[in-house]
């Protein structure tokens, strides 16, 4: 299995090589060459096994030589094991034909588990072969950051550094990626907002000097092998409501377009998905692009769900590359056209992502306005992505069974849980004493060369 990048002049690699470079070098983002399909028959046997079982047959396809099964299979253990619930990604029923995949029995309470702990487990695998080792630079909202720290702290080869905007992750948040405390583990509270953070995480890719110095290694949604282990819940999700036999639709609470992008690619693979739906809060860039057919930048207005607060969406990229014939020399220049504020999709494009994607917004009142309604009527305590997500799959109801992604645990949002329904919701005893531990950070400023020091420092 080979891997292509989205601008079309990288050179190819290998899953393991992909996975290890995160952002390719002409700024493309790694697709696989072709998309593997799984057969009606191989769809229908994996009702009714363990989650890990159907993720083994899910990505084994993907993976190449990088691992052998016997050790694909103990990673893929290893990286579940560590969560709160035995069936890993349990669907529970909203109304008729509406229904909620919990993706946050994970460690840090948010479906970026499911792709981190399982990049932590690939990564310490493929670093003990070859003895290297490696940084890790993310931009976070809140929760990514989160769940790469909770996947690689204490690992002798790797160190890694988050960077996210000061004061604008939850407290939960902050105190995961700040309570640690291995020394490995280096949290970056930076003055500016999540754009700003994800575009000095670019530059330093694109710094080659440095990318070779601290051999950076990047774990954002970009990653592809985040992508990949995101598709596994797609599978596990619609087989235990009867695909391949019937189809099923999904909604899908998103900013950078990656949970998303993994529900296409499970379409791709075979399993049978009549509605994708894109699911934005009130910085709807997908979902006003969807609707007009323009990419165009706007400021970023701080939400209540506020992991999906981006400008641009990054792994929309990987999206366009298809729209487009997988024609890399035309998404570069697009890409080029957004440091300029943004581009105009063609006809051909625009039509190829409609077909495959719907979508919609829920304004701030909506997803407070959820929250409430779906514990008093649905008994469901939501996280403010998860209200975002059913308030627009609640337009998307009919008579395929719609599965809506509920990315987050309550608690970890507790302020706007608690504003829209005078709920406080308790964290899960496993990580009751997090607010008693002492935190560990360092404050910088939007400077890039700042903080380039500061992990050639730290990793000296
Ligand atoms: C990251 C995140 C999202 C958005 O996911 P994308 O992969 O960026 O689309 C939604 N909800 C929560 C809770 C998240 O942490």
């Amino acid at each position: 299995m080979r891997y292509i990048s989205t601008r079309g002049t990288a050179p190819e690699l290998t899953f393991e090589e992909a996975m290890m470079t995160g952002l390719a070098r002409d700024g493309g983002l790694y697709v696989p060459a072709d998309v593997p399909t799984l057969s009606h028959d191989e769809i229908a046997a994996m009702a009714g096994l363990r989650y890990e079982d159907i993720a083994f047959k899910v990505m084994r396809p993907f993976i190449g030589e990088t691992f052998t099964d016997e050790e694909f299979k103990s990673l893929i253990d290893a990286a579940y094991k560590g969560f709160g619930h035995d069936a890993r990604a349990p669907l529970v029923q909203l109304a008729p034909n509406h229904f909620l995949l919990e993706l946050f029995h994970g460690p840090t309470l948010a479906f970026k588990d499911f792709a981190m702990q399982l990049i932590g487990q690939m990564f310490q695998a493929a670093l003990g072969r070859s003895g290297k080792s490696i940084t890790i630079v993310g931009a976070t909202s809140g929760d990514t950051g989160s769940a790469a720290i909770e996947a690689f702290r204490g690992l002798s080869n790797v160190n890694v550094f988050i960077l996210y905007p000061h004061g604008r992750v939850s407290e939960v948040q902050r105190r995961q990626m700040t309570t640690p405390v291995e020394s490995n583990v280096h949290a970056l509270a930076v003055d500016g907002d999540f754009d700003d953070c994800q575009a000095m995480v670019k530059d330093m890719f694109n710094d080659f000097d440095f990318r070779e110095e601290v051999a950076l290694a990047g774990v954002n949604s970009i990653n592809w092998g985040r992508v990949l282990a995101q598709v596994v819940y797609y599978f596990s999700s619609a087989v235990s409501l009867g695909a391949p036999h019937r189809e099923v639709s999904f909604t899908v609470p998103t900013g950078n377009f990656g949970d998303i992008f993994a529900g296409y690619i499970a379409k791709r693979m075979g399993l049978p998905i009549k509605d994708l739906v894109v699911a934005t809060n009130q910085n709807d860039i997908l979902h006003r692009t969807l609707e007009t057919g323009a990419y165009t930048k706007e400021g970023v207005t701080p939400s209540i769900s506020p992991s999906m607060d981006i400008q641009v969406s990054s792994n929309f990229e990987r999206a366009l590359f298809d729209a487009y014939d997988r024609d890399g020399a035309t998404v570069a220049t697009q890409m080029d056209d957004l440091k300029s504020g943004g581009f105009a999709i063609s006809q051909g494009a625009y039509q190829a992502l409609k077909e495959t994607y719907k979508s919609g917004r829920a304004s701030e009142a909506e997803t407070s306005a959820a929250i409430k309604s779906y514990v008093a009527d649905h008994g469901e305590l939501l996280c403010p992505h998860s209200a975002v997500g059913v308030h627009v799959a609640e337009d998307y109801l009919g008579t395929t069974p719609m599965i809506t992604l509920a990315t987050a645990h309550p608690a970890k949002f507790p302020a706007a849980v608690e504003e829209a329904t005078g709920i406080h919701p308790p964290l899960p005893s496993r990580m009751s004493d997090l607010f008693e531990r002492p935190e560990r950070l360092t404050r910088v400023a939007h400077d890039l060369t700042a903080i380039q020091t500061i992990i050639k420092d730290r990793i000296a």
